[in-house]
């Protein structure tokens, strides 16, 4: 069992007033808030070991860089990599999946090869994909859902074929909380030849990932949605695939040598990160990622799992209310509207009670063409919220109803 209040003091931001009202910030799927070990650490940071890393002959430089490179170390310990050089720091999943499709992509993929995305992406994982097409003519194939809104695997099967080069999809949806069955999907793929790629930024979070079980060829998150700061991120790649992918961008930090007539390119994982990396952003999410580990991740789960059955039960009670994602595999994400209001007003009168939710379409148009709807009103749980917050989260929904009515 985990000590919530205890956990619930690493985070002063959850003592603040909204509108003199207890903060109850239920908006964890669009970034999590940060303990004050991960503050602590970029204090530390800037007070203590700040020198560009890497190039540097003197002593402070040495040490960002091996704390920098300890970092490294330990994010490929959390998702079990091979090899730290297969864990390329990004500003994100937004720039990971950005780097896949234009180094891979881009190289890779012709006029008429087609990719497998699904019903229930982000944008991250549709627009540069798009874009792809714009530039190479790919052809994009969408996985439908059932009325549960899980993917239909039957569907999945039957949209490869020999054109299919790569699969691209999410492990958890940020809209619907499903959790996809990554690991089958990941193998049906490659018996096709095709190329995976799994957005895990709702995943990591909640989930215990291990890249080498699951036989990911690319697995990609955030930092600032596990505990950790803004602006940093991780593409896993398998180093043989990494290899062979030309750089994403060219600068300092990925090159070996260069003269006028021609660069040669640095070894992995330097090769992808091109200019001065956020070594002090890198080092706080290494502690974020401790900070996990010491809770325990299975501990989360179970912790946010119960929130969301309670709140789920509790909504549901609630005349008018309609709930998006209904999996048997659900993650801590709550999407719903209720007849007859606008998920705008909504959130802005939860907002004056107290309550932080994220309305409209979370960045996932075409899945809400899908539902044929403009957009929810989604509350999404992490380690530190309780059952009184969501009490307080229903009955503040219930004001609005009763205003409403
Ligand atoms: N993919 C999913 C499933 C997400 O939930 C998000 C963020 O909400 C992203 C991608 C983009 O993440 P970031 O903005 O950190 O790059």
């Amino acid at each position: 069992m985990i000590d919530i209040e205890k956990i619930r003091e690493d985070f002063p931001i959850l003592s603040e007033k909204v509108y003199n009202k207890d903060l109850v910030y239920l908006d964890n799927g669009a970034t999590t808030q940060k303990p004050k070990q991960v503050v602590d650490k970029i204090v530390a940071g800037y007070y203590n070991t700040n020198a560009n890393i890497h190039r540097g002959v003197h002593f402070l430089s040495q040490r960002a860089t091996e704390a920098h490179e300890a970092a490294r170390e330990t994010v490929r310990e959390f998702i079990n990599a091979n090899e730290s050089k297969e864990i390329i720091f990004t500003r994100g999943t937004t720039e990971a999946i950005n780097l896949v499709v234009s180094s891979y992509g881009e190289h890779y993929l012709q006029a008429g090869d087609e990719v497998i995305i699904t019903e229930m992406e982000h944008h991250a994982n549709i627009v540069p994909w798009q874009m792809l097409r714009e530039k190479k003519g790919i052809v994009i194939k969408v996985v439908p859902m059932n009325d549960k809104q899980e993917l239909d695997m039957e569907a999945y099967k039957q949209l490869f074929s020999p054109k299919t080069k790569f699969a691209s999809f999410a492990h958890v949806s940020n809209v619907l909380g499903t959790i996809n069955p990554i690991k089958e999907m990941i193998q049906i793929a490659h018996e096709h030849g095709a190329k995976v790629l799994v957005d895990g930024a709702q995943g990591v979070p909640h989930l215990k990932v291990d890249v080498k079980d699951l036989d990911a060829d690319f697995y990609v998150f955030s930092a600032h949605k596990i505990y950790g700061p803004t602006g940093i991120g991780i593409l896993y790649g398998k180093e043989e695939i990494l290899d062979l992918m030309p750089p994403y961008q060219g600068g300092g930090e990925m090159i070996a040598t260069v003269t006028f007539d021609k660069t040669v390119y640095n070894e992995l994982p330097y090769k992808f990160e091109a200019g001065t990396p956020d070594y002090i952003g890198s080092t706080a999410f290494a502690e974020a990622l401790n900070y996990v580990k010491t809770i325990g991740l299975e501990n989360i789960e179970a912790h946010e799992v119960e929130l969301l059955k309670y709140a789920t039960e509790k909504l549901k009670e609630i005349d008018g209310v309609v709930i998006y994602g209904n999996a048997e595999h659900k993650s801590a994400v709550l999407s719903f509207n209720v007849e007859g209001i606008h998920h705008y007003d909504m959130g802005m009168l939860l907002d004056k009670q107290g309550i932080a939710v994220r309305t409209g379409h979370h960045c996932a148009q075409p899945l809400m063409e899908v539902l044929g709807i403009e957009g929810t009103v989604r509350a999404t749980f992490a380690v530190y919220n309780t059952k009184e917050e969501v009490d307080k989260f229903i009955e503040a929904v219930k004001k609005v109803v009763t205003m409403f009515r």
